[in-house]
């Protein structure tokens, strides 16, 4: 046994079985500098990226010491995406798969709060969710926090950043001490630290490397002239390159919203993500992008917070972050896993002062790479090798990906190896087809039932 081991650690024997069902073998370094003080009941600060392992370290601290006999609140996460809350709770779930009867709820917005408020009246152990939408319930007085006794802020700095510290303050008052709190950051603003000297007691700061590991992701930084070369630089980029997933990032929703536009314009299946869209093309952009039928996703760094997509191909920087973490930040998408990733970065000599900074922080000279030959812009952008097929059928109606796959590869049914990601939400199911398959896949889920019963079924390229 070794310190990394998770059975080093005081935990009961169905979380054990839980994380060595998952595959865990052994701790990251967020969970073994923050497990040991977390089962002891201290309060922590952990200041991690994104996919250093911090949700099963808090999800463990409280689902050791939930007492699933009493069905009420004992532990509340705040995040500050409807996705990463979503992200959140599935890795509660997760691991919570091997104790019988924990009731995870999540509660954002972009759903109606009645749909909620009955779910809250069923009783949760654990509430996971956005600081508006909690507060909108506990002013509604449909969500009691008087036996709260796990409060976890996570992604504090983007709560922070997305205004929602005086959403937090309201929240945070209705936790009754003594209590537990757990705060993680990737970044350590100052008033991050003001907020933990507010609500937390002793705190123990436990902070693993931000900055990658140089050889898993690959730099570039190309030094454009103007707006319009910075638009050629990054189709040069991406018609050289061909990924088939890039997350394109801009400072802006503005920019974010036109640099798509202009892809899209020019033939790449490209779309943009900022806090400006409807929930509902918010999901279904989401969903695309993660089955494989949109290739690139233009976003600001708040609406790409949470989204849980790994592998991708590359990551491009319209224009260099406004801080050298966010720009960790950013390029830690590529990479994950294991793959190797990419990452470029477009600036122009108004951005020297970031570019400078970044170098120092990065400990590395940041030079000018060589854009790729004008030549590449003759050739067509490639198309996305799946298609996405839209079911108007979901959770509701008790659809599971077994009937879809099952529906679609059954007699005279399209191969198994063709059929991509399968996602399921209350109302509606999206698979991602391989396009060569797609006619023949929507033919047969139109000609065919699932659960008995026919659905309405589009394709969405
Ligand atoms: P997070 O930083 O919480 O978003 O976690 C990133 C990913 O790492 C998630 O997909 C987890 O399921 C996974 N993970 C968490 N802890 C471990 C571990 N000890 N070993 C392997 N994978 C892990």
């Amino acid at each position: 046994m070794t310190q990394s081991d998770f059975s080093s650690l005081p935990l009961n024997s169905n979380l054990l079985k839980s994380v060595a069902s998952l595959g865990y073998e052994s701790m990251t370094a967020i969970q073994a500098q923050s497990l040991p003080h977390i089962l002891a009941g201290q309060d922590v600060i952990g200041q991690g990226k994104t996919g250093s392992g911090k949700t099963a370290a808090f999800a463990l601290g409280m689902l050791e010491k939930l007492e699933v006999e009493r069905y009420c609140i004992q532990s509340l996460v705040l995040c500050p995406t409807r996705e990463l809350a979503d992200q959140v709770t599935k890795e509660i779930r997760k691991i919570a798969r091997t104790t019988p009867n924990v009731k995870v709820l999540t509660l954002c917005g972009g759903v109606p709060l009645r749909s909620q408020s009955e779910s809250l009246q069923k009783g949760a152990h654990i509430i996971v969710g956005t600081p508006g939408r909690v507060e909108d319930h506990l002013n509604k007085e449909n969500l009691k926090l008087n036996f709260v006794s796990t409060l976890v802020l996570d992604e504090a700095d983007r709560m922070l950043e997305m205004g929602f510290q005086p959403a937090l303050d309201a929240i945070i008052d209705k936790v009754p001490r003594p209590r537990q709190t757990l705060l993680f950051s990737a970044t350590y603003p100052d008033q991050i630290g003001a907020i933990a000297k507010r609500v937390m007691v002793k705190p123990v700061m436990v902070k693993v490397d931000s900055t990658h590991d140089s050889n898993s992701i690959r730099q570039h930084f190309y030094k454009v002239d103007d707006d319009a070369h910075r638009m050629t630089a990054l189709r040069l980029l991406l018609l050289q390159h061909q990924p088939e997933s890039a997350l394109v990032f801009c400072n802006t929703k503005k920019d974010a919203q036109e640099v798509a536009d202009r892809l899209s314009h020019y033939g790449f299946s490209a779309f943009a993500l900022h806090g400006d869209l409807e929930q509902k093309d918010r999901d279904q952009i989401l969903v695309r992008f993660s089955n494989k039928s949109i290739s690139i996703l233009v976003a600001t760094d708040v609406a790409a917070r949470g989204l849980d997509i790994d592998s991708l191909d590359a990551v491009i920087n319209y224009h260099i972050a406004r801080d050298s973490e966010v720009h960790i930040h950013r390029i830690g998408r590529t990479g994950r896993a294991g793959n190797k990733g990419v990452a470029h970065s477009l600036y122009s000599e108004k951005e020297n002062h970031k570019v400078s900074l970044l170098g120092e922080y990065l400990d590395r000279s940041i030079g000018n790479d060589s854009l790729p030959s004008s030549s590449v812009l003759k050739e067509s952008p490639v198309r996305p090798t799946m298609t996405c097929l839209q079911i108007d059928g979901g959770k509701k109606q008790k659809l599971r990906p077994g009937d879809i796959l099952g529906a679609l590869t059954g007699e005279y049914g399209i191969e198994g190896n063709q059929v991509g990601k399968i996602q399921i939400f209350d109302k509606r199911a999206y698979v991602g087809v391989h396009r060569d398959a797609a006619k023949a896949a929507l033919k047969k889920l139109l000609e065919g039932k699932l659960k008995g019963r026919s659905f309405r079924v589009r394709m969405i390229s």
